[in-house]
Parts: C-alpha cells; sequence; structure tokens
C-alpha cells in the first residue's frame, strides 16, 4: 500500500511536525486530481481499483477549467448584486455542462448520474448559487425523463438541447414542502384541458424558466399515491403570475421565487404520466437529483477545504503558520475527511442509479451528509480565517451562508432521516 495516500501519511507520527506540515501540503492527497479520483487505481484501499473512465476525467477537466475561467472570477459579484448568470449558463451550455442527462436521442449528452455529479462538485466549487441555478434544469427535466412520451421528451427536452433556456421544478407551496401530499394546487378536467389553479412557492429558476414542471391534485379524496398528477406548462401561458425574486441568506445567483396559476389551461397532450401518479413521478426525480445536490455540498466543502488549507500556511501566530497547530490541523483533518467521504457516498448513489438499481435509500444518505459536512466544513473554514473569515473580503463567509440550503432543499434533513429509517424498518420485515 504505497499509493498516493499511504506514502505520506504513514510518515506522520514518527516526524517533527514541521517536516509533517511540509509533508502535508506536498501531499498528492490536495492535488485535485488525486482528490477527485483520476489516480484511484493507486490509492485503493482493500479492494478493486475505483477510478474514473478516461470519459469522465475528460468532463471533470473540463468543468473544472470552466470552473476556474468562468465561475470563480465572477461569483462574489453575483453573490453581492443577486445578478442572475445568464452569461455564464450561456458559455456553460454551449460546452455541454448542462442538462447533461438529456438523452441522446433528444439531443442530449445522455449522461449518467455519476457523470453529472463529477460536473456538479466542479461547479459548485466556484458557486454554489450558478450551480444551483443549472442544476435546477436537470431537476425540472428528470419528471419527464422518468415519465414523458417520446413527443413530450421531443418537445421540451429537445427544446433544452437546442436553446440554453432554463425550466423549473414546481412542488412546494406556502403550506406544504415536506409534506407534499397536503399541496393544494388544483387541476380540474375541461374537455381536453385542464385548469391549474394554486400557488408554488421557492422555486428554482421561477423567474428564468421557459417551462415548468408542475404537480396538481387532480382527485381530492384519493391518498397521496393517486391524488396528484404532473404537467408540463409553457411559462408564457395566460394565468401564471410570477413573484418578486426571493432575497435568500446564500446561494444569491439563483433565481428564487412564488408562480402563481389562475385559471391555467394545460392541453392533455402535457399531461405527465398516467393520471394519479404524479406524486410517484415527483418523488422519483430525486433520485437522479439527490446526489447531485450532494455533489454540490461536495463542491463546496472542498473549497472550504482548500481556502483554508492555503490561509493556514500563510498566516502566523506565536511565530508558527497556524496549520502547524494541532487545534487547526485537525480541523483541516476532518475536512478532508469529510470531503472524501461524502464524495463516496455520492459516486455510490450515482453509481447504483447508473446501473439501473434501486438508490433512493443512498441517495438520500449522500445528501443528509453531504449537506453536513459542507455546513461544517464552510463554518470551520471560517474559524481558521478568523476575524477574516467574517468578512466579505475573504472567500468564506459566502460558503458558509451557500452551505446551508443544502440541508433545506430538495428534501430536508430530517426527511432524509426518514427515508433512511424507514428503509431501515422494512428491511427487518
Ligand atoms: C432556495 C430554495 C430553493 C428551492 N427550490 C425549490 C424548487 O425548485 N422547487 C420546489 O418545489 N421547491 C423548492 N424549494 C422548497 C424546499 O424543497 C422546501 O423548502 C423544503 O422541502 C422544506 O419545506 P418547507 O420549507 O415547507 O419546510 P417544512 O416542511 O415546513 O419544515 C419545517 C421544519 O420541520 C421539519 N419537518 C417537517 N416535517 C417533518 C417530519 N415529518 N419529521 C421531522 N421533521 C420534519 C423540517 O425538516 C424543517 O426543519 C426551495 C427552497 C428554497 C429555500
Amino acid at each position: 500500500m504505497d499509493g498516493a495516500l499511504g506514502a505520506p501519511s504513514t510518515s506522520f507520527a514518527s516526524e517533527p511536525l514541521d517536516s509533517a506540515v511540509s509533508a502535508i501540503t506536498k501531499c498528492p492527497m490536495f492535488d485535485p486530481l488525486i482528490a477527485c479520483g483520476s489516480v484511484a487505481s493507486e490509492t485503493t484501499v482493500g479492494g478493486p481499483a475505483f477510478g474514473l473512465t478516461e470519459d469522465q476525467q475528460s468532463i471533470q477537466e473540463l468543468a473544472r477549467k470552466f470552473t476556474a475561467d468562468e465561475i470563480i472570477p465572477k461569483a462574489a459579484y453575483h453573490d453581492q448584486t443577486g445578478e442572475y448568470p445568464t452569461e455564464i449558463i450561456k458559455k456553460a451550455w454551449e460546452l455541454g455542462l448542462v442538462n447533461l442527462h438529456i438523452p441522446q436521442e433528444y439531443g442530449g449528452m445522455g449522461l449518467g448520474v455519476l457523470d453529472s455529479a463529477i460536473v456538479s462538485e466542479e461547479l459548485a466549487y466556484g458557486c454554489t448559487g450558478i450551480q444551483t441555478a443549472m442544476e435546477a434544469n436537470g431537476l425540472a427535466e428528470a419528471p419527464v425523463i422518468i415519465a414523458a412520451n417520446h413527443e413530450q421528451k421531443k418537445k421540451y427536452l429537445g427544446r433544452m438541447a437546442e436553446e440554453p433556456l432554463m425550466a423549473a421544478y414546481c412542488v412546494t407551496e406556502p403550506v406544504a414542502g415536506s409534506d407534499v401530499a397536503s399541496i393544494q394546487t388544483k387541476a380540474e378536467k375541461k374537455g381536453d384541458k385542464w385548469i391549474l389553479n394554486g400557488q408554488k412557492m421557492w422555486i428554482t429558476n421561477g423567474g428564468k424558466a421557459n417551462w415548468y414542471f408542475v404537480l396538481a391534485k387532480t382527485d381530492s379524496n384519493a391518498k397521496a399515491g393517486g391524488a396528484f398528477t404532473g404537467f408540463i406548462v409553457d411559462a408564457d401561458s395566460p394565468g401564471i403570475t410570477v413573484g418578486r425574486k426571493e432575497i435568500n441568506m446564500g446561494q444569491r445567483a439563483s433565481d428564487t421565487r412564488g408562480i402563481t396559476f389562475e385559471d391555467v389551461e394545460v392541453s392533455d397532450e402535457n399531461r405527465l404520466g398516467a393520471v394519479g401518479k404524479g406524486f410517484q413521478i415527483a418523488m422519483g426525480a430525486f433520485d437522479i437529483t439527490r446526489p447531485l445536490v450532494a455533489a454540490g455540498a461536495v463542491g463546496l466543502a472542498r473549497r472550504a477545504l482548500d481556502e483554508a488549507l492555503r490561509y493556514s500556511t500563510e498566516r502566523k501566530t506565536m511565530g508558527r503558520p497556524i496549520i502547524q497547530h494541532q487545534a487547526v490541523a485537525f480541523m483541516l483533518a476532518d475536512m478532508a475527511m469529510g470531503v472524501e467521504s461524502s464524495r463516496m457516498m455520492v459516486w455510490r448513489a450515482g453509481w447504483l442509479r447508473d446501473q439501473g438499481q434501486r438508490n433512493t435509500y443512498y441517495a438520500s444518505i449522500a445528501k443528509a451528509y453531504a449537506s453536513e459536512v459542507a455546513n461544517k466544513c464552510a463554518a470551520d473554514a471560517v474559524q481558521i480565517f478568523g476575524g477574516n473569515g467574517f468578512n466579505t473580503e475573504y472567500p468564506v463567509e459566502k460558503l458558509m451562508r451557500d452551505a446551508k440550503i443544502f440541508q433545506i432543499y430538495e428534501g430536508t434533513s430530517q426527511i432524509q432521516r426518514l427515508i433512511i429509517s424507514r428503509h431501515l424498518a422494512e428491511s427487518m420485515k
């Protein structure tokens, strides 16, 4: 076991602190290529090599370069102004870094969840607000990929592949987020049309979308599994009112709004799947998207680690770089442990889905765990920066503000635990 991770770590215990620190900073563990698995075959412990394919490495490098060139230089501007990153998204779309899982048949790249997770981590490293804006397309597209017929896919996914458009997923309402079964938006059938009435809240890309996936109640007497139906709704349909852009704690580049539907006519052609099957479709989308949200959290955590590591080698107190104080070095070690282990959960959840296996349990573990790692890493990075960490001139306070939402959207950490624990209980039956 003389791999990239093995060699430097074996020497830490016996060496003086100065040389141990120098070993840490030179350690290939902090080479981002290694940290992201591209030399995983050298580092495997007790099992077959776990590495990325050449294609996966290429798209990782492409996304990393794009992040360095296009996202990082403009992230603070979009955070401070709240301006939507239209130009950045357009460039990402041109490079094929958005809408990754649209099947090739409909003009997309047809990439898997693991491939997409690799890209999401890279983009999120630069700014999770910008990455969330891009990722929200994937969230809107997932129900269409799962349940749409050929014509619907051709029209709505094809459109996303032809032009740099945005889409949004409209499920949450002012009265119901975690409790999806309590949503009130109704769709009533009149002839060959459906009439939608209701109010959605916290919709990412709400003001930028070309079309929405909308979950609405179609049978008030049925239980959740039969009460709701999914629809694709053109954003320019008469009767839609888009609310103001919400001013959020973090991820401010992303566009979050309320959307009101007042007697909005939707053709039956835009019904997604069978009447009454909308709940399953809306929830099924999360098997694809939760690993990607979790990958975004890993990207943020990795950024926090990198910023804190760099700062801790430059900042001196009591005559030495603060990384030489064990309290600081151990915080960095904990951050590295979190980044590495949460990435593995993300990859496992994504890989399972790509193998055609049910991944709900692993997607929830990845989402809950990576969100918590991101929040801890961001808070620890602020701590390592001391007073500077609390100031907007330095990058880490943004990371701390941006991290919080990972524990809330696409199912809170409590809801992930509900899913995980129900799965455990089921496994005992
Ligand atoms: C920035 C942002 C972007 C978003 N983007 C979208 C989007 O694009 N599309 C969309 O549809 N939604 C979106 N959402 C909504 C998001 O998914 C919900 O906010 C989230 O699911 C929580 O719902 P809620 O806000 O109603 O909180 P509530 O459901 O009211 O929960 C409040 C608290 O109670 C806890 N809780 C609730 N029920 C339980 C339970 N059974 N057991 C234990 N604890 C429980 C929750 O974990 C939480 O801590 C977004 C939200 C934000 C803030």
